[in-house]
């Protein structure tokens, strides 16, 4: 291994000098970002095992190059993923997930939908008292 010249080891991020004896590659402002930075993925590759970068990238929105570096680092190991959806299955977008189905915004807007939906028939729908049969409320309302 090259030996490090006295003096010249700077932050891999912000290059700020440190010391030559850190163990870290990074001033301790910038590790403590990173750190926060891989607990995160850490957390979600416990949720979701094997997931992609891409995938990370989307729901984390922590760029690629970043998990990239990790990878880099040792700290990730990427596997080979033989399941993968290419593309979102609703509006088409590139979608690298081994977990999910559909991206991010497609979900929330199926979510909506879903929820207005449910609440459109619960306004709808009454049951009524003591027939066991479900009307509609303007059905009843003519009568
Ligand atoms: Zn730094
Ligand atoms: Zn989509």
């Amino acid at each position: 291994m090259e030996k490090i010249k006295r003096g010249l080891k700077t932050c891999r991020r912000c290059k700020t000098p440190i010391h030559e004896n850190s163990l870290q590659d990074y001033c301790s402002r910038c590790y403590k970002v990173i750190e926060d930075v891989f607990d995160k993925i850490r957390e979600y590759l416990r949720k979701y095992p094997g997931a992609t970068a891409y995938e990370m990238e989307q729901r984390l929105e922590i760029p690629v190059h970043v998990i990239n570096n990790f990878v880099k680092d040792g700290r990730l190991v990427e596997i080979p993923n033989g399941y993968l959806n290419i593309q979102c299955a609703r509006c088409g977008c590139l979608l690298l997930s081994a977990h999910h189905k559909y991206c991010p915004s497609c979900e929330a807007e199926m979510r909506r939908g879903m929820q207005k939906a449910t609440d459109e028939l619960s306004n709808k729908i009454t049951p009524v008292k003591d027939s066991g049969k479900m009307h509609l409320n303007h059905y009843l309302r003519k009568k």
